[in-house]
């Protein structure tokens, strides 16, 4: 009996070390990340859910170190923004975004805007609005073209400090769209404070569509509702045609997910997804 419990015991424990052990790691080996070029850009279409018509495509972070192997953002952009790494790695997603927009335009292909990701804790920094300014400025892309993607729940807890960033982002040119919306705390009351201009509906949702009336009746409501504030819709993580029609009847605006096309790199979606402006 009691060798069995200190056997559990023991294994409790080897648990946590292995835990704190690989967090470690990640967190060291990401400080070298962008000096070692091991960070890429996939990108996800965002497709017209009427037309199939590309609208836009979501940039995505890839690490592949080579010792870890391919470490998901899942992991470390959690062990970035505990640590503050994000503020770099931001800065680079930006840059990335940016150089690659120029590289589309300047081959005159008819690129949609591109979507980018800001962590919360980006936003508890007070100049946030201007440095990504300057760098879109520096590397002379139209911040039309470019998506800032929040996330519902980090963010708005905090709306005093928030609300003058999102302004000051929106007067730069950015557009503005609330990510993984449905999920955690919803809170309403921001969305007419907040200058959105496109919203987007958590997968839970999505992946609950055909089987739970209740997000079936819940997704409607979210859509009609963004209507009527003239926001435009995105509903991620569609998967299956069936999920794809309910969405069509619903009048969803625009459909991401892996039904459509997986992220990818960007030489893959442009052979793809992208024509020449005069073809
Ligand atoms: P997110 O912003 O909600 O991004 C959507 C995630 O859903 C992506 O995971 C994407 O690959 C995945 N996805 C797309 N279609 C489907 C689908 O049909 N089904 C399912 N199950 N998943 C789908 P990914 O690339 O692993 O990224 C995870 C999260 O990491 C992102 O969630 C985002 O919060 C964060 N992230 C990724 N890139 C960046 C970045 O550059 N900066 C920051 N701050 N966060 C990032
Ligand atoms: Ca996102
Ligand atoms: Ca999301
Ligand atoms: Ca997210």
């Amino acid at each position: 009996q009691a060798k069995i419990q200190n056997g559990g015991h023991q294994f409790f424990n080897e648990r946590i070390i292995n835990t704190f052990l690989r967090k470690l790691d990640v967190e060291n080996e990401l400080r070298w990340a962008i000096a070692k070029n091991q960070l890429t850009l996939y990108y996800q279409p965002q497709v017209s859910a009427s037309t199939g018509h590309l609208e836009g495509m979501e940039a995505l972070i890839r690490w592949n170190h080579p010792r870890l192997g391919s470490v998901s953002p899942g992991e470390f952009i959690p062990i970035a923004e505990e640590t503050g790494i994000i503020m770099d790695i931001g800065k680079w997603v930006l840059k990335e975004v940016c150089a690659q927009l120029n590289s589309w335009l300047s081959a005159s292909l008819a690129v949609p805007a591109i979507a980018v990701n800001l962590s919360a804790r980006q936003f508890l920094v007070p100049d946030l609005a201007s440095s990504i300014g300057d760098i879109v400025r520096q590397t002379c892309c139209d911040p039309q073209h470019i998506v800032i993607e929040i996330t519902e729940s980090s963010s708005m807890n905090d709306i005093e400090s928030v609300l003058p960033i999102l302004h000051e982002l929106k007067s730069i040119g950015f557009q503005i769209a609330i990510d993984d919306f449905g999920k955690g705390y919803s809170a309403l009351g921001y969305m007419k404070q907040f200058p959105i201009d496109i919203l987007k509906i958590d997968k839970s949702f999505v992946q609950e569509l055909t089987s739970d009336s209740k997000s079936a009746v819940i997704t409607k409501a979210i859509i009609d509702m963004s209507h009527g504030m003239n926001l435009r819709v995105i509903a991620e993580g569609v998967e299956t045609q069936e999920q794809l029609k309910y969405l069509q009847a619903m009048n969803c605006d625009i459909v991401q997910g892996y039904f459509i096309d997986r992220p990818m790199p960007s030489e893959q979606l442009e052979l793809r997804y992208l024509k020449g402006v005069w073809s």
